[in-house]
């Protein structure tokens, strides 16, 4: 497996899986390939443009329909109803493939290495997110509930990323899609869904070790046991409701002078941090003698200087705990909140329009168009983690709308050859010298 991460490359990677696509048309005319819907979906994304109209219109001008091919390769573009159309039967799981190219090429270049946090292990966070809700629209896939005799349909995913603790980007890996199927409420939706991602991730993963972080919801026996008979490590979050049996437990313990204590100060950037930790292993997750012992550490943490109490929770995990491991393994833990911040909150609210609805159709084009939306988003962090010129200009243009608007508005009135061309004289016309 090569190391070439350049946006060439993932043009390639994307192009073999569109290629492969499989053709479910029959005996109609089909003047554009599922391949040039899909480009014509993914560009939506990866420009950040806010509608397929917009994107059409500037693919049928000149220079734009010039850095279509270019800049992807792709040579048609289908009217908006065409492209969902050529979309609308393909499951997500056709989709899949340029996440784990991307993964494995990350990994040869050396680029996980500084994901690889507490003991080794990349952090994989498993946090789920609703990112439609209709009262009128819906599809097969969409997630049914009534509520004062009105019916809403929504969707949700999970959207696995690593994490790192010291490490502002989250590497988007493939996503899983809560189901009608899964239950009725967010949590059984979420912890079939996680299993479901298992299923199919847990043997990729092998070669490395790996730590999952999920939220309270799933530190419970049936899932714990799941990730030990897989070989994979956690770090989840633990409320004293749940399970309550553990927090019960650790009362229990803490009056027998078992639990051990320890404060640390901790340099957040801007000002010193005190942490008060208390940690105990193998503790009971419920009752009965058949329960799965974990290893339970909580943390308290105020302003060293003003005391003011700012956090407050507590994990369980399968890595020991001692005085050496207390503190990597809380920061393992809290890196989860990345997912919320990095991951969700761009994909929501900072351009990539996560929860805009860009076409729902009735099978598949909900789920597909935001594995699109996440690919782009993904293709985006590679080049910021291995781009010297993606990073100047990003640094330089400040908001990431600035970014996506001169791309967009260049690719409208200038041709160009490349990517790289395009960096090259985004660079020269700011002055930048390229890197
Ligand atoms: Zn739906």
């Amino acid at each position: 497996m090569s190391a070439d991460l350049s946006h060439a490359q993932h043009t390639k990677v994307l192009a073999a899986t569109f290629r492969g696509l499989p053709e479910h048309r029959c005996g109609q005319n089909c003047i554009y390939s599922l391949a040039d819907g899909a480009w014509a979906a993914f560009i939506v994304f990866f420009n950040q443009a806010r509608c397929f109209l917009e994107r059409r219109r500037d693919a049928s001008r000149p220079h734009g329909r010039a850095n279509a091919a270019g800049l992807f390769g792709a040579h048609k573009t289908p009217s908006d109803p065409q492209i969902r159309n050529l979309r609308e039967p393909l499951a997500p799981e056709h989709w899949y493939a340029p996440f784990h190219t991307i993964l494995q090429r990350l990994k040869v270049g050396g680029y996980l290495q500084p994901y690889q946090a507490f003991a080794n292990n990349l952090l994989v966070s498993l946090d789920g997110v609703h990112y439609f809700a209709s009262t009128a629209m819906h599809c097969a896939q969409c997630n049914v509930t009534l509520r004062d005799d009105q019916t809403y349909y929504s969707h949700a995913a999970l959207l696995p990323v690593l994490v790192a603790p010291d490490n502002p980007q989250v590497i988007s890996l493939e996503p899983e899609f809560i189901t009608p199927q899964d239950g009725a409420t967010k949590q059984d939706g979420e912890q079939n869904a996680i299993k479901r991602w298992l299923a199919r991730n847990a043997a990729r993963f092998q070669p490395f070790q790996v730590t999952i972080l999920a939220d309270d919801w799933h530190s419970k026996q049936p899932l714990c046991a799941l990730l030990r008979d897989l070989h994979l490590n956690f770090i989840m979050t633990c409320k004293p409701d749940s399970p309550p049996t553990l927090y019960e437990e650790v009362a229990l313990l803490e009056k027998l002078g078992a639990v051990a204590h320890r404060t640390l100060r901790h340099w957040n950037g801007r000002f010193y941090e005190c942490w008060q930790c208390r940690y105990v292993n193998q503790v009971p997750l419920r009752t009965g003698a058949a329960a799965l012992a974990i290893n339970f550490c909580e943390v308290t943490l105020t302003h060293a200087a003003t005391h003011e109490r700012l956090y407050h929770t507590g994990f369980g995990t399968n890595h020991l705990l001692t005085p050496d491991t207390v503190k990597p393994i809380i920061q393992a833990g809290r890196a989860r909140w990345k997912t919320q911040n990095e991951n969700h909150n761009t994909l929501k609210n900072h351009g990539y329009h996560l929860a805009h609805n860009y076409g729902h159709g009735h099978q598949h084009l909900a789920t597909v168009l935001i594995v699109l939306n996440v690919l782009a988003f993904l293709l985006h962090t590679v080049m910021d983690l291995t781009s010297e010129k993606y990073r100047q200009l990003r640094q330089e243009l400040g908001a990431r709308m600035t970014f996506f608007d001169d791309i967009r508005t260049l690719m409208r009135y200038l041709p160009f050859a490349s990517w790289e061309n395009l960096l090259d004289f985004m660079l020269m016309g700011l002055g930048l010298s390229p890197g």
